[in-house]
């Protein structure tokens, strides 16, 4: 069973804080880029194969009109047997839809909306150069509802320019109030090549490490009041709301991405396709295919992907999985790892899985490598 991720690398305009391959498109190159998909999507090999998973990621998909993610969903379909309870989620910039285009993407079998909403406060949308006021995001999600859509996902950002502590509150209390059944919540990062790596840091004003891991504690504590599960270090649910696509990354499940730089991972090897987006476009015009190089994972880069993957997740890692999947005990291939955090006590071993405790979460990055 694969997961299917679906690279649409327009937006409206770029945001100031974004590294993502995603630039603002004309409808021509969009209508030249869908084209493209649908036959990377009719051309991708490996035989019959059934995902219970899609993923329109970007980018802003919504940026296309539905009809034109319908038609590549088409191409999804006609090339995969889904599931019956596929999950097929679009990400969703609030300023981009209405309720007409939320009606036309359920009716066409979406069933999952992962909304942008960043914050609640416009000054900080406007300063991270965002399309859509706090407003446009409620409105969304209240179309979202009158749609159909009963799995909705808000994301936010904490760390942002002059965001303090009671305004990071406040946008997750209003986050909380959309009654979303996800919320992911990432800490704003400031990425080479960006507008915002331009801007001294006092200038900017952005929170700093100890302020930082306050605004994700409180966000922990909060949420879990609301009836949310962290389940991932950024990740919340309503129970068992997870989002069963991004759990493949984590649970190191294949996946075939599609689309400009997407990544895939299948059969032990992964794939890279082409980033540039009019590259990406001549290339499967000539041949079908965008991979631009693939590499076989090795027996030692696929265990430890699976332990500093699976340590991501709230649960951990299942020491029984590991051994079935790679014949081999953890101890064996991690022991002094495995040892020194478990002393330290930034590893916990309970019932067969090997898990962060919470308190350390915020730290995990660096637990994390010690498996790499
Ligand atoms: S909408 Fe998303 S992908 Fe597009 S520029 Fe903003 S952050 Fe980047």
């Amino acid at each position: 069973m694969v997961g299917i991720y679906i690279h649409i690398p327009f937006c409206a305009a770029k945001c100031n804080y974004c590294d993502f391959n995603s630039h603002v498109g004309t409808q021509c190159e969009q209508e030249r880029y869908i084209d493209a998909l649908c036959r990377e999507i009719e051309c991708c090999g490996g035989g019959e194969m059934t995902a219970d998973t899609v993923y329109f990621g970007g980018g802003t998909p919504t940026i296309l009109k539905p009809e034109r993610l319908l038609r590549i969903l088409t191409a999804v379909k006609n090339r995969f047997r889904l599931t019956d309870n596929c999950e097929i989620t679009t990400e969703c910039n609030p300023g981009t839809v209405g309720g007409a285009e939320l009606e036309g993407l359920r009716r066409g079998g979406f069933n999952r909306l992962s909304i942008g909403m960043q914050s609640a406060e416009d000054e900080q949308l406007k300063a991270l150069g965002r399309i859509h006021s706090f407003e446009d995001c409620r409105k969304c999600v209240i179309a979202a509802n009158a749609a159909g859509f009963d799995n909705l996902s808000v994301d936010l950002m904490f760390g942002l320019p002059n965001q303090d502590s009671d305004s990071w509150k406040y946008s997750l209390e209003q986050a909380a109030e959309l009654e979303p059944s996800h919320i992911s919540a990432y800490a704003l990062k400031i990425e080479e090549g960006t507008p915002f790596f331009e801007i001294p840091a006092d200038e900017l004003n952005i929170a700093d490490e100890e302020l930082s891991r306050d605004m994700y504690d409180f966000c922990n504590e909060f949420l879990r009041q609301c009836g949310f599960r962290r389940y991932e270090i950024s990740n919340f649910s309503k129970k068992g709301m997870e989002s069963r696509h991004n759990l493949k990354y984590w649970r190191c499940e294949d996946y075939i991405g599609i689309g400009a730089g997407a990544h895939s991972c299948r059969d032990g090897r992964r794939y890279f396709n082409i980033e540039n987006t009019e590259d990406y476009i001549r290339s499967v015009n000539e041949c079908g295919s965008a991979v631009k190089a693939s590499i076989s994972i090795s027996a030692a880069d696929k265990m430890s992907e699976f332990v500093y993957l699976g340590l991501r997740l709230a649960d951990g890692i299942s020491e029984a999985e590991f051994k079935a999947r790679f014949s081999a005990n953890i101890d064996e291939v991690f022991g002094a790892a495995l040892k020194l955090n478990l002393n330290r006590g930034t590893l916990i071993r309970d019932e067969g899985r090997i898990y962060i405790p919470e308190r350390y979460v915020y730290v995990s990055n660096a637990i994390m490598s010690d498996f790499v």
